[in-house]
């Protein structure tokens, strides 16, 4: 549930009117609501009520310094995957007890960082990558607390480019190969091996694949127990989905239940969650104007003020985000394909969809936006990244600025 809703006849963000943010604050913009993003977070959080647990929002999903603060405020931790990401979520006072450090191609300066801030734990993606933590924290005279990311061989049912828990995706270790990493951070006195991860998909619709990799997790944790190697954390990484259209996601009390289920005789375990798109997604839009529409001899274009470098998930995988007017008027709806000014066939924000003949000076609001949308825009075509506001009750606080020209060449010597 959202608190973005029709009333009036207007589009409304909590107790403020996007048409109003548009004015104010131009378009393209990222609108996120507070309140939608505390339910969020806390609907993960009391569905893991009865066991140890630790929330992790995953900074992938939307790293916005002010939403981090907010996250740390209510409690969570913060799921990383580069020094990038670390930076943001020290700036945002992240305690550094619930940062973990996910990802396959860690470098040698953000191992250093992670480690100097003596961040939970490295979710460790390959032996080489295990021995180059071990080295490090050797030469920095700590110790690194490590979880082997396992590669269940789970399918999670979701679109191919957001699958990770497969035997052929580049992510995690199999069992086998697994074990060794095990016993070689038992060996290495730099490394104390804590935990045990995986993160199998995104967009996850069904709760059975995480189910079956839960189950596979614990079974390899008994084994490795029998090898003197001593789990207390189980990772369960993020993935579950929301609506973006029609599809109906189990609720995190839905994956709470099943994960409490079957940790029935490992309620010593603590349970880490990184949930990204379902706690941001929805809590955000992306509100654009329309520039001008144009009808072609085999379609009818609407063309908008955001494109492509903004929102990159339609041209990407072809995702569906629900577009609607701020402010809607009876009219009889046509086939559109809604556009933006990049000078690429793949710039579209959807394709063949139902709306009201538009006009130009319209304002639209691209629904399921907070998570994967700023996060992964960019200047292309030298377009300024949009600004990002943050809506609190009748509050709108700009957590972004829009980017200038100059920012465009400010690190061009
Ligand atoms: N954890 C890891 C390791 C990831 O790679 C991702 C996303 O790809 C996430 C968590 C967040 O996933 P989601 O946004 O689907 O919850």
């Amino acid at each position: 549930m959202d608190y973005f809703d029709y009333r009036d006849g207007e589009l409304w963000v909590e107790a403020v009117r996007i048409k109003d943010l548009a004015n104010r604050f131009g378009t393209p913009l990222y609108v996120y609501s507070k309140k939608t993003l505390v339910r969020h977070f806390q609907a993960f959080d009391t569905a893991l009520k009865g066991l140890k647990h630790l929330t992790c929002f995953s900074v992938k999903a939307n790293g916005n310094v002010n939403l981090l603060r907010l996250m740390g405020g209510l409690g969570a931790g913060v799921d990383i995957v580069s020094g990038g990401e670390l930076f943001r979520a020290l700036k945002a006072g992240i305690d550094p007890k619930k940062i973990v450090f996910s990802g396959v191609g860690k470098q040698a300066h953000e191992i250093r960082e992670a480690l100097k801030t003596d961040i939970l734990m490295f979710n460790v993606e390959s032996a080489q990558e295990l021995e180059r933590i071990g080295r490090i924290a050797a030469e920095m005279n700590t110790t690194a607390r490590v979880s082997i990311r396992i590669n269940p061989d789970v399918d999670p049912k979701t679109h191919p480019y957001i699958s990770t828990g497969l035997k052929k995706n580049k992510f995690g270790l199999d069992v086998l190969e697994a074990t060794g990493a095990y016993l070689l951070a038992k060996a290495t006195p730099s490394v104390e091996p804590v935990g045990i991860d995986c993160h199998i998909g995104s967009q996850l619709t069904q709760l059975g694949p995480f189910v079956e990799a839960l189950k596979k997790l614990l079974a390899f944790a008994d084994r490795l127990q029998s090898s003197g190697v001593d789990i207390r954390y189980l990772d369960l990484g993020g993935g579950l989905g929301i609506t973006y259209s029609e599809e109906t996601p189990p609720l995190p009390a839905d994956l709470g239940r099943s994960i409490a289920e079957t940790l029935a005789e490992r309620k010593d375990l603590t349970v880490i969650l990184e949930p990204g798109r379902a706690i941001a997604g929805n809590a955000g839009i992306l509100v654009t104007q329309v520039l001008y529409t144009k009808k072609t001899s085999a379609k009818n274009f609407v063309i908008v003020d955001a494109a492509m470098n903004d929102l990159v998930r339609p041209s990407l995988y072809g995702a569906f985000h629900r577009i609607g007017e701020v402010t809607p008027r009876e009219r009889k709806p046509i086939l559109v394909d809604v556009v933006g000014p990049i000078c690429e066939s793949s710039d579209f924000l959807a394709q063949d969809r139902l709306l009201p003949a538009l006009e130009p000076g319209e304002v639209l609001a691209v629904f399921s936006t907070g998570a994967y949308g700023f996060s992964m825009s960019s200047q292309y075509n030298s377009r300024p990244r949009a600004a990002e506001v943050i809506v609190d009750g009748d509050q709108a606080t700009l957590a972004r600025r829009r980017e200038t020209y100059n920012d465009l060449i400010a690190l061009e010597s």
